[in-house]
């Protein structure tokens, strides 16, 4: 049985698969992650594609560590200053480095301050 399923994945070319003029399965998949890398690098300079609706992340401030993240459009920080502020230099550095990710409700006027 394992043979059978090894000689199935050499089988070429596959009959549930394009082609695409490769000349083999090995150099059509490279072919196609080529393609995938390629459009990936378009995507990484068109940032406003992307929508970031939830984030969890560790921020190493200057004095501690705290848990900063972002879910239904709210920022939500560990920090000491956020409590009482409801918005810190944790979340603000978010808000800078992700601005173009983020949906509107999740960027403050503050932003565009600095
Ligand atoms: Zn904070």
């Amino acid at each position: 049985m394992a043979l059978a399923k090894r000689d199935k994945l050499v089988q070429f070319p596959d009959p549930s698969r394009k082609n695409r003029g490769c000349s083999s399965e090995e150099v059509c998949l490279q072919s196609s992650l080529i393609g995938k890398i390629e459009k990936a690098k378009r995507y990484a300079q068109e940032p406003g594609r992307i929508t970031i609706d939830s984030l969890a992340s560790t921020f190493r401030g200057e004095n501690d560590t705290h848990n900063v993240s972002l879910a239904a459009g709210h920022w939500h920080c560990t920090c000491d200053f956020f409590a009482e502020r409801d918005v810190c230099s944790h979340t603000l550095a978010l808000e800078k480095i992700l601005r173009d990710m983020l949906p509107a409700e999740s960027v403050s006027a503050t932003v565009a301050l600095f």
